[in-house]
Protein backbone atom coordinates (compact mmCIF):
# COMPACT_ATOMS: atom_id res chain seq x y z
CA UNK A 1 0.00 0.00 0.00
CA UNK A 2 1.03 3.28 -1.00
CA UNK A 3 1.35 6.09 1.74
CA UNK A 4 -0.79 9.07 0.82
CA UNK A 5 1.49 12.43 0.03
CA UNK A 6 -0.15 14.48 2.70
CA UNK A 7 -1.22 13.02 5.76
CA UNK A 8 -4.27 14.91 7.21
CA UNK A 9 -3.25 14.86 10.76
CA UNK A 10 0.75 15.10 12.02
CA UNK A 11 -0.11 14.02 15.69
CA UNK A 12 -1.78 10.54 16.63
CA UNK A 13 -5.50 11.44 17.55
CA UNK A 14 -6.77 8.91 20.01
CA UNK A 15 -8.88 11.83 22.43
CA UNK A 16 -12.32 12.74 21.20
CA UNK A 17 -14.51 15.74 22.92
CA UNK A 18 -18.03 14.19 23.24
CA UNK A 19 -18.83 17.81 22.76
CA UNK A 20 -17.57 17.96 18.98
CA UNK A 21 -19.44 14.55 18.80
CA UNK A 22 -22.38 15.91 19.73
CA UNK A 23 -22.69 19.23 18.16
CA UNK A 24 -22.02 17.85 14.77
CA UNK A 25 -24.32 14.78 14.92
CA UNK A 26 -21.62 12.33 14.96
CA UNK A 27 -18.04 12.40 13.16
CA UNK A 28 -15.84 10.00 10.90
CA UNK A 29 -12.06 10.09 11.42
CA UNK A 30 -9.54 8.26 9.22
CA UNK A 31 -5.73 8.34 9.94
CA UNK A 32 -3.04 6.33 11.37
CA UNK A 33 -1.75 6.10 14.99
CA UNK A 34 2.06 5.09 16.03
CA UNK A 35 1.92 2.15 18.00
CA UNK A 36 4.45 2.93 20.26
CA UNK A 37 1.55 5.38 21.43
CA UNK A 38 -0.86 2.66 22.41
CA UNK A 39 1.26 0.52 24.40
CA UNK A 40 4.55 -0.51 25.89
CA UNK A 41 6.79 -2.36 24.00
CA UNK A 42 6.14 -5.86 24.44
CA UNK A 43 2.40 -5.91 25.04
CA UNK A 44 1.78 -7.08 21.63
CA UNK A 45 4.04 -10.49 22.91
CA UNK A 46 6.91 -11.10 19.80
CA UNK A 47 4.79 -9.36 17.08
CA UNK A 48 6.85 -5.85 16.35
CA UNK A 49 4.47 -3.45 13.84
CA UNK A 50 6.53 -2.48 11.17
CA UNK A 51 4.35 0.87 10.91
CA UNK A 52 1.71 2.90 12.36
CA UNK A 53 -1.73 1.37 13.03
CA UNK A 54 -4.59 2.37 10.52
CA UNK A 55 -8.30 3.74 12.10
CA UNK A 56 -11.25 4.11 10.43
CA UNK A 57 -13.82 5.00 13.01
CA UNK A 58 -17.45 6.44 13.00
CA UNK A 59 -19.05 7.76 15.92
CA UNK A 60 -22.83 8.12 16.19
CA UNK A 61 -25.04 10.26 18.89
CA UNK A 62 -27.99 7.58 19.91
CA UNK A 63 -29.84 8.67 22.54
CA UNK A 64 -27.82 8.90 26.25
CA UNK A 65 -24.42 6.80 24.48
CA UNK A 66 -22.50 7.60 22.10
CA UNK A 67 -21.36 4.65 19.87
CA UNK A 68 -18.17 4.05 17.77
CA UNK A 69 -17.86 1.99 15.22
CA UNK A 70 -14.87 1.27 13.01
CA UNK A 71 -11.84 -0.72 12.27
CA UNK A 72 -8.08 -1.12 13.06
CA UNK A 73 -5.38 -2.24 10.74
CA UNK A 74 -1.47 -2.64 11.02
CA UNK A 75 1.26 -4.43 9.30
CA UNK A 76 3.41 -6.71 11.52
CA UNK A 77 6.45 -8.62 11.68
CA UNK A 78 6.35 -12.10 13.62
CA UNK A 79 8.06 -15.21 14.19
CA UNK A 80 6.44 -18.56 12.45
CA UNK A 81 5.16 -20.73 14.84
CA UNK A 82 7.31 -23.61 13.65
CA UNK A 83 10.63 -22.67 12.34
CA UNK A 84 10.57 -18.87 14.33
CA UNK A 85 11.53 -17.40 10.61
CA UNK A 86 10.25 -13.93 10.47
CA UNK A 87 6.84 -13.88 8.75
CA UNK A 88 5.19 -10.31 7.90
CA UNK A 89 1.28 -10.49 8.07
CA UNK A 90 -1.31 -7.47 8.20
CA UNK A 91 -3.78 -8.18 10.54
CA UNK A 92 -7.32 -5.93 11.61
CA UNK A 93 -10.15 -6.36 13.61
CA UNK A 94 -13.61 -4.30 14.09
CA UNK A 95 -14.33 -2.43 16.87
CA UNK A 96 -17.12 -1.45 18.25
CA UNK A 97 -17.78 0.59 21.43
CA UNK A 98 -20.50 2.59 23.42
CA UNK A 99 -19.44 5.46 25.96
CA UNK A 100 -21.92 7.50 27.97
CA UNK A 101 -22.52 10.98 26.58
CA UNK A 102 -22.24 12.64 30.02
CA UNK A 103 -18.45 11.88 29.52
CA UNK A 104 -16.30 14.97 28.19
CA UNK A 105 -13.81 13.00 26.31
CA UNK A 106 -13.42 9.65 24.68
CA UNK A 107 -9.93 8.16 24.84
CA UNK A 108 -9.46 5.39 22.36
CA UNK A 109 -6.69 4.33 23.89
CA UNK A 110 -7.22 0.88 25.49
CA UNK A 111 -9.96 0.33 23.15
CA UNK A 112 -7.27 0.39 19.86
CA UNK A 113 -4.96 -1.26 21.87
CA UNK A 114 -7.58 -4.44 23.09
CA UNK A 115 -8.47 -4.44 18.87
CA UNK A 116 -5.10 -4.51 17.85
CA UNK A 117 -3.97 -7.79 20.34
CA UNK A 118 -6.72 -9.36 19.35
CA UNK A 119 -6.13 -9.22 15.64
CA UNK A 120 -2.79 -10.85 15.81
CA UNK A 121 -3.81 -14.50 15.57
CA UNK A 122 -2.36 -17.13 18.08
CA UNK A 123 -0.91 -18.97 15.74
CA UNK A 124 1.13 -17.67 12.63
CA UNK A 125 3.19 -20.25 9.97
CA UNK A 126 5.74 -18.85 7.26
CA UNK A 127 3.89 -20.92 4.70
CA UNK A 128 1.12 -23.60 5.25
CA UNK A 129 3.83 -26.55 4.73
CA UNK A 130 6.65 -25.43 7.04
CA UNK A 131 9.21 -28.11 8.25
CA UNK A 132 9.35 -26.30 11.37
CA UNK A 133 12.90 -26.80 13.26
CA UNK A 134 14.40 -30.38 13.93
CA UNK A 135 13.09 -31.51 17.77
CA UNK A 136 16.80 -33.15 18.27
CA UNK A 137 19.25 -30.80 16.51
CA UNK A 138 17.05 -27.68 16.44
CA UNK A 139 18.24 -27.39 12.40
CA UNK A 140 15.90 -25.26 10.19
CA UNK A 141 14.17 -27.98 8.07
CA UNK A 142 13.01 -25.56 4.95
CA UNK A 143 16.77 -25.93 4.55
CA UNK A 144 17.28 -29.23 3.61
CA UNK A 145 17.35 -32.66 5.77
CA UNK A 146 19.65 -32.21 8.95
CA UNK A 147 22.08 -34.99 9.96
CA UNK A 148 19.20 -36.56 11.96
CA UNK A 149 17.27 -37.40 8.91
CA UNK A 150 20.62 -39.86 7.82
CA UNK A 151 20.43 -43.80 9.08
CA UNK A 152 22.02 -43.92 12.82
CA UNK A 153 25.07 -45.92 11.43
CA UNK A 154 26.76 -45.68 8.28
CA UNK A 155 28.96 -48.34 6.78
ZN1 LIG B 1 8.09 -21.51 9.26
ZN1 LIG C 1 18.12 -32.73 13.31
Amino acid sequence: MAKPKNTPRAAPLLTFAVRDIKEQGGLTHTGTVPVDSLAAEGTFGEAKPKGPASVDLEFSVGGNSILMQGRVDCDWQLPCNRCLGPVDAAFGEDIEETYPITQETIDLTDDLREALAISIPQRVLCREECAGLCAKCGANKNLGPCRCDAPAAKP
